[in-house]
């Protein structure tokens, strides 16, 4: 018989009941330490005060209202959003999957608009854009549209680092083309800044719009505020979600003047998106977050917690390969199963997220303290000293 929650997720078997910064509390009260963040979501850890106090304070005026009408948090948030990036214009989703919808419309009717046949999108080998038709059609991974075809036409995928095929690719079809600066479900793998300033050169010589998901790598994770600041070029359109909301459902997508030109009124709308609640918390997360003291304390955190981690894979060679990735947004390179490091870890009271290429993804709040950084680096090394154990004693 089929469960009441449509089985399509295998759950560990856990329920959390209380978080607190960043920390998480199982039903039986064991405290687990969070390093998966809801995967990047609880970017200021589990209840945050100012999160509290303003969900608290704008739950007892307004949840919702139509976007029929004007809605001032949205002017604020988007004010401190287009303030702080390349961005001119946002519009406001609920999730990173969302956004990812418009961001293809927005790309498609822009050349629309000049009357071109320019509907391509050019997307790259291991890409995570959600799970929407035009998300799944975009990573083209054989787990993700394995039997949900026919599959929205009008997406190509070039393998990662690969400049000729990426070349070959853009055409005078091709109206977009999207990344990860960082691949997060790919496995952790930053685009090293030379691709993303040659991908910037090469959409600037053929007119092609020029997409950055950091839907997953943005809002301060990585040490900036959104990770393609690192390698100094900036996108047409971007999408945002997961941090931006704190663990409170919003996405956004960020576009210029000119990529947004064609989403006219009544091109696009969603009911829930921009709502005052999620408004709320948005401008607080941004307060703090686009800020220079916090996003040095990330870098600083960052930097013991990736030394750190260098000392676990030096001591635990037949359990973890390498360490990659950049400010929170760490991954492990396991030579174990990565899901037994994740079960591992469980049974130490900590928890991390799998991804692609068996990688162990490391993404905690962003509000982690030294203390809990050397706690979780003791948890980790336990977790990996009980499977070559396992492995010896086998
Ligand atoms: C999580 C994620 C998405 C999808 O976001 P949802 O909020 O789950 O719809 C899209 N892109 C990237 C890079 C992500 O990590």
């Amino acid at each position: 018989m089929i469960p009441s929650i449509l089985p399509t997720y295998n759950r560990a078997p856990l329920s959390f009941v209380k978080g607190e910064g960043s920390w998480l509390i199982e039903e039986d009260g064991r405290r687990f330490l969070d390093l998966g963040a809801g995967i990047a979501v609880n970017a200021l850890g589990h209840a945050h005060p100012a999160l509290v106090a303003a969900v608290t304070e704008q739950a007892g005026k307004l949840w919702h209202v139509s976007n029929l009408y004007r809605i001032p948090g949205q002017q604020e948030l988007a004010d401190l959003l287009t303030e702080a990036t390349f961005a001119d214009t946002v519009f406001f989703t609920n999730s990173g999957t969302e956004a990812m919808e418009l961001a293809v419309k927005m790309a498609r009717k822009y050349w629309y608009e000049k009357g071109e046949d320019r509907t391509e999108i050019v997307a790259f080998t291991g890409a995570f854009h959600g799970r929407s038709s035009a998300a799944i059609a975009a990573s083209g991974a054989e787990k993700m549209v394995k039997g949900f075809g026919p599959l929205l036409p009008g997406f190509v995928q070039v393998p990662f680092g690969d400049h000729d095929a990426i070349r070959a690719a853009i055409t005078d079809k091709t109206c977009a083309v999207i990344i990860e600066p960082v691949q997060g479900e790919g496995g952790i793998i930053p685009v090293p800044d030379q691709c993303l300033k040659g991908l910037r050169d090469l959409c600037d010589q053929t007119g092609t719009l020029l997409i950055f998901d950091e839907v997953q790598c943005g809002m301060g994770r990585t040490g900036r505020l959104f990770a393609h600041e690192w390698a100094g070029v900036t996108p047409d359109i971007m999408m945002v979600a997961k941090g931006i909301g704190g663990g409170f459902p919003l996405g956004a997508v960020l576009a210029t003047e000119n990529a947004a030109s064609g989403m006219t009124a009544g091109t696009h709308g969603s009911t829930y998106g921009g709502n005052p609640l999620a408004m709320a918390v948005g401008i607080a997360v941004m307060r703090i977050v686009a800020d220079d003291a916090f996003l040095d304390e990330v870098n600083r955190k960052a930097g013991a917690l990736r030394q750190k981690l260098e000392g676990l894979v030096a001591s635990h060679p037949d359990v973890f390969e390498l360490v990659r990735g950049q400010g929170l947004m760490l991954g492990l390179k396991c030579k174990v199963a990565n899901t037994d490091m994740v079960a591992a870890g469980y049974a130490q009271e900590l928890l991390t997220v799998p991804a692609a290429d068996n990688v162990l993804r490391l993404l905690p709040p962003l509000t982690i303290t030294d203390d809990e950084i050397a706690e979780a680096v003791n948890r980790l090394d336990r977790a990996a000293t009980s499977l070559e154990q396992a492995k010896g004693g086998a």
